[in-house]
This record gives structure tokens, sequence and C-alpha cells, in this order.
């Protein structure tokens, strides 16, 4: 008997029908002896659009009141599956994150999750039920309900295999695991059996939406071994055997395994959510991009990546990349103390977007960045920016360059899907 907590995403909850798919395959789980909790996203579109709805009202709603609001669509969605888990003859009971004390710190709208007081789920499991509990919401000491962040029921479900010690943590998508880039882009991406923490962290963190950051994050963290695949596929019968274990979706690991078999690159990222803001004619002087990037960050606004160009007559221009949500927020600030850092003109542009190289083999392969920059060159895509690390190189480019860019260098650096590799399925 395994302890095995499955997620299901918006599409996968989708419809009445889906909902009731996934009863029947929690069902098979169940009664191949296992113990089940599973999470659930909203149905698809609903938090988008109850966000819309508190749009309405304010630009900037009241962050503890549009966690009240924005956290139903889980509820709904839990106390369905409840009902259709039911209705195939097993027992079930659905939770609220505050039901199951999945403590958090009070940051609404981007919480984090402290404590999970697990002797509840524990005690139902105990009495054979099957556990559903709303995703992407918790509740802080006083009893407010937050919220985790866009995409955040990933990490509902990985913050409670690890508070149960579970033998897995499956994230069931629309897609059947974590391809080598996203596969809405190319049709060529290929399936990966296996990807380690270290890489699955940087593809999230890059804009690979397929897991929020802070699940993977948590999941190295506490070791829970985690699984991305399809609710689609109906083939499986809910065995935890080998064959599964092997050949199922996608397995985040720890394992590096042999680096000299690793392939130089694992996988393409990109991010469309960028803008880029210059700074031209600054005095190149000591202090100066502190002057520009404190009181952004002071507004809470990320900064990415950052450029500054050689020095001509004593001046220097100054690059950085935000969040395309920012751009204007952060044009404003630097509107208005252009006059104290001297600078002679201030400009943006939110129509790029950026594309990284992820991959660990990177660590002991030279030449990457340079084949990078030539598979570019040859596609006459502009480079606007670079930033690497030892496991990835991030370039910035025109948008419109998108699917180029990320097809050109997916045959380039080997990853496409031969004839006889499985299409991408769910799709
Ligand atoms: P869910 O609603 O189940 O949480 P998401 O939309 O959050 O699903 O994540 C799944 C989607 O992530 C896929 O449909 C796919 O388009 C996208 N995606 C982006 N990058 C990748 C990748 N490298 N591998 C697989 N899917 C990816
Ligand atoms: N429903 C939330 C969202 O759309 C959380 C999730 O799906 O993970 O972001
Ligand atoms: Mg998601």
């Amino acid at each position: 008997m395994a302890l095995i907590v499955q997620k299901y995403g918006g599409t996968s909850m989708g419809t009445i029908d889906r909902i009731k798919n996934v009863a029947k395959r929690v069902k098979r789980w169940h009664d191949n002896g296992h113990q089940i909790v599973v999470v659930v996203s909203a149905m698809s579109g609903e938090t988008n659009r109850l966000i819309d709805l508190a749009q309405q009202i304010s630009r900037t709603p009241n962050p503890r009141e549009y966690d009240q609001m924005v956290s139903t669509g889980e509820q709904v969605a839990m106390s369905l599956l409840a009902m259709a888990i039911i209705e195939q003859g097993i027992e079930a009971r659905s939770f609220t994150g505050g039901q199951v004390a999945i403590l958090t710190d009070d940051t609404h709208n981007k919480a984090r999750i402290e404590d999970i007081d697990d002797a509840k789920i524990r005690a139902e499991l105990a009495a054979g039920r099957v556990v559903v509990v709303a995703g992407f919401q918790g509740i802080t000491s006083e009893g407010n309900i937050t919220t985790l962040g866009r995409g955040g029921s990933d990490t509902t479900g990985v913050a409670l295999a690890a508070a149960l010690g579970a033998d897995e943590c499956q994230i069931y998508t629309d897609v059947d695991g974590v391809y080598t880039t996203d596969p809405r882009v190319t049709s060529k991406a290929r399936k990966l059996d296996k990807i380690t923490f270290e890489e699955m962290l940087e593809m999230a963190s890059l804009g690979s939406k397929v897991l929020q950051i802070r699940s993977v994050e948590f999941a190295g963290k506490y070791q829970v071994p985690l699984r991305v695949l399809s609710s689609f596929d109906d083939n499986q019968d809910g065995s935890f055997d080998d064959n599964f274990r092997q050949n199922v979706g996608t397995l985040i690991t720890v394992d590096e395994g042999d680096t000299m078999e690793q392939p130089v690159i694992s996988g393409i990222a990109f991010n469309r959510d960028e803008a880029k803001i210059v700074v031209r004619g600054v005095p190149d002087r000591p202090g100066v991009a502190s002057a520009i990037l404190t009181p952004i960050s002071d507004a809470h606004i990320e900064i990415d990546m950052i450029l500054q160009n050689l020095s001509t007559d004593g001046n220097t221009d100054f690059s950085f990349t935000v969040n395309r949500p920012d751009f204007d927020k952060a044009l404003a600030i630097l509107a208005n103390i252009k006059a104290d850092i001297e600078a002679k003109e201030i400009h943006g542009d939110d129509d790029v977007v950026k594309v990284s190289l992820v991959g660990v083999g990177m660590r002991s392969h030279a030449g990457v960045a340079s084949k990078m920059f030539q598979v570019l060159a040859e596609n006459n895509i502009n480079i606007q920016m670079i930033s690497t690390s030892e496991i990835k190189i991030s370039v910035l480019i025109k948008e419109q360059y998108l699917d180029k860019a990320v097809k050109s260098l997916h045959t380039a650096f080997g990853l496409d899907r031969t004839e006889g590799e499985s299409k991408i399925a769910g799709l």
C-alpha cells in the first residue's frame, strides 16, 4: 500500500465529465489498496473569471478580500469531485485549506506555507476515506484565508505530500509530462522521462509554467518524489509498480545520473512576461546602478536581466528587465527620478521575450553560448540582452521571433523528437 497525493489541474477538472473521469481514476488507485489524497484546482477559466470580477471593482483589489473570493473556485471543485467519488461507491470528504490547517504567513495573494497539521487527513485516511483538498489556499494564524499565487495548487500538492511523507506526489495535467520545451510551440518537443530538481527549477523560473516554481523548490527541499503526468490517459490501472514508476510521465529526481551521458541541453524555456527599460546617458560613476534600481525594488518590482554599457564621454546606458505587469509602474518611477539620476532619456519596450537553454550538462561543456548565438544569427534574430548561470543561458529577443528561436534552437541542440518516438499526448 502506498500513500499518494494526486493533484488535478484546471483543464483536468474543466467539465463535469472530466471530474467524473478523475473520480474513476481515483477509484482505480483506491481499489488497488492505496491511500489517496487529492488536491484540486478550480475548473479551468474560473480563477480568471473571479479575478476579472474583482478587477471590475478595483484595479488593485483589497488583498484580503481578493483571497476570500478567488479561493472559492477550488472550493466548488473539491466538493464536486468528492460527490463524484462518492458516486463511485467510495467514501470521500472534501476540505478547504483552512479545514486541514494549511497554515501560511499573511502575505495575501502570494502566501507561503509555514505548517500543515496532518492529523485530520491521517485520521480520514485511516478510516478508509479519500481526502480531497482545495488547492491554492491556506489560512493564517488569525483565521484569514490566503492564496499561494497563480498555479499554487501544485504547491499545495507537494506540501501535503511532504507533510504526509507520501510515496509520491502526482501532478496530473493536460500534457503527459515535462517536455524539452512547451509542446504547444513545437510538435517536435520530446517528453523527458526524468529531469533533475535543479533543471526543473530553472525551467519553471524561466517561464515553463507546467509546475509552479515554489512547488519545485518545496519538492527539492523535502525530497518529495514528484511526477508530472496526463489526466487524459485512461489506460493506467492505478498500480504503483515498477512499470508505472519507470514509464509514466516525467519523474523529477535528485539524481543527475552519469554526467558523461547527460545531454548538454535538457530543455528550452521561454517567458513572454518580459519588458525592457533603458536609461540612456547617465553619468558613469559609483552608485548609479543603485540609484536607478533601489526605487524600483523598493516598489516590490522584481528586476531580472541587467546590462550596463561601456562608458563613452563619462556617460553610460543602463538597461534592465521587469515583468510586464510592472512595466508602467517602473517607467513612472524612473520618470520621477530622471532629473536626480541625470539621465538623458528613459524608454521602454514591452514587446520582448526571454528564451533560455537549460541543462546540467552545460557544466561540463564549453561552447553552448556561442552555438546559441550562431543559431540565432543564422535566423536573423537580434539578441538584446544575455544572462548566464552555471546551468542556463538566457537571451532577450523581440516577441515576434519567439517561435522561430525556440524551434531552431530545439533542432540545433538535438532535442527534436525522432520519428519512432511517441507523439505528444493530450494536445
Ligand atoms: P494545469 O491546469 O494542469 O495546472 P498548466 O496549464 O498550469 O496546467 O500547465 C500545463 C501546461 O504547461 C501545458 O499545457 C503546456 O502548454 C505548458 N508547458 C510549458 N512548458 C512546458 C514543458 N516544458 N513541458 C510540458 N508542458 C509545458
Ligand atoms: N486556480 C489557481 C490558478 O488558476 C491555482 C491553480 O490552478 O493551481 O492559478
Ligand atoms: Mg498549473
